[in-house]
């Protein structure tokens, strides 16, 4: 079984600015750039092929609404049909919905990590249901997900709030961010990255600039050491056409290289 990246270059579902349908791409060269070597902090060499493998991108080209919506939920589902596990890049946030729905169906219990400065739990914006502030409501009224952690939310408004608790979600906010060490799961585990969950002098290449956020180093953290086992992620809403230098593509790129890390550890202790 290998891990499998998969590009999901959609942006007609956000609220404020197009780009992110560039990201994938952009991620892609960050990840083979000559100015880094391909080893993940715990020692993997990704340049081995054996490891993982890269599955294109999905045509998403003129799709909106629901048609892209299935576009993408049957590609997923049809890679975790073959045995892999994924990393899947966007896009704006609304490829979650298709994307967690998947692997909802395909592991029982499934529990979501999210990391975002937005909750994402709006019941309806701009008359859109498939909008990128959305995907975390659709995927809770689904009645599939055991449970919905998000970290790093620092936009909630009061009908966001109104939303978290009618969904039973469980908020780390980012003004209190005590209790992360204690972050686990019984179960699967997907695992959401929003990079405005970073702090934008961390991550400027993104369309919704929230400061006070994470660094670099304690979104790598989570990654790297929450308690479960990982079974799926992505990393989203990278927007090239705001990114200073390709910089948050390097950050997007190395979070994609220790989500694989994660992936394949996970999966060797599954395998025992
Ligand atoms: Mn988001
Ligand atoms: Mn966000």
């Amino acid at each position: 079984m290998t891990i499998a990246l998969l590009g999901l270059p959609q942006d007609n579902n956000a609220s404020y600015l197009s780009g992110p349908a560039l990201a994938p791409q952009r991620i892609r060269e960050a990840l083979w750039s000559d100015s880094a070597n391909m080893f993940t902090e715990t020692g993997l060499d990704l340049g081995d092929p054996t490891i993982w493998t890269d599955s294109g991108n999905v045509a998403l080209e003129g799709l909106t609404g629901q048609s892209a919506y299935d576009a993408i939920y049957s590609a997923v589902t049809q890679r975790i049909a073959q045995g892999h596990r994924l990393v899947s890049l966007g896009g704006d946030h609304s490829i979650a919905f298709p994307v967690i729905h998947a692997h909802a169906n395909a592991y029982e219990g499934l529990n979501i990590l999210h990391i975002d400065a937005h909750p994402d739990l709006y019941d309806n914006m701009l008359d859109n249901k498939f909008s990128h502030a959305s995907p975390f409501a659709r995927l809770m009224e689904t009645g599939k997900i055991a449970r919905l952690v998000q970290v790093g939310i620092r936009t909630q408004n009061a009908h966001q709030k109104a939303q978290a608790e009618k969904f039973g979600v469980e908020t780390h906010e980012m003004r209190d961010l005590s209790k992360l060490a204690d972050l686990q799961f019984e179960g699967p585990v997907y695992l959401s990255f929003d990079l405005d969950a970073l702090d934008p002098a961390f991550a400027p290449g993104v369309s919704h600039f929230e400061p006070g956020g994470l660094s670099t180093r304690q979104g790598l953290d989570i990654i790297q050491n929450f308690k479960g086992q990982l079974v799926g992620a992505d990393v989203v809403e990278l927007n090239p056409l705001r990114d200073a230098n390709g910089m948050t593509a390097m950050v997007a790129a190395k979070l994609a290289k220790e989500l694989i890390a994660r992936l394949v550890a996970d999966q060797d202790a599954s395998d025992r």
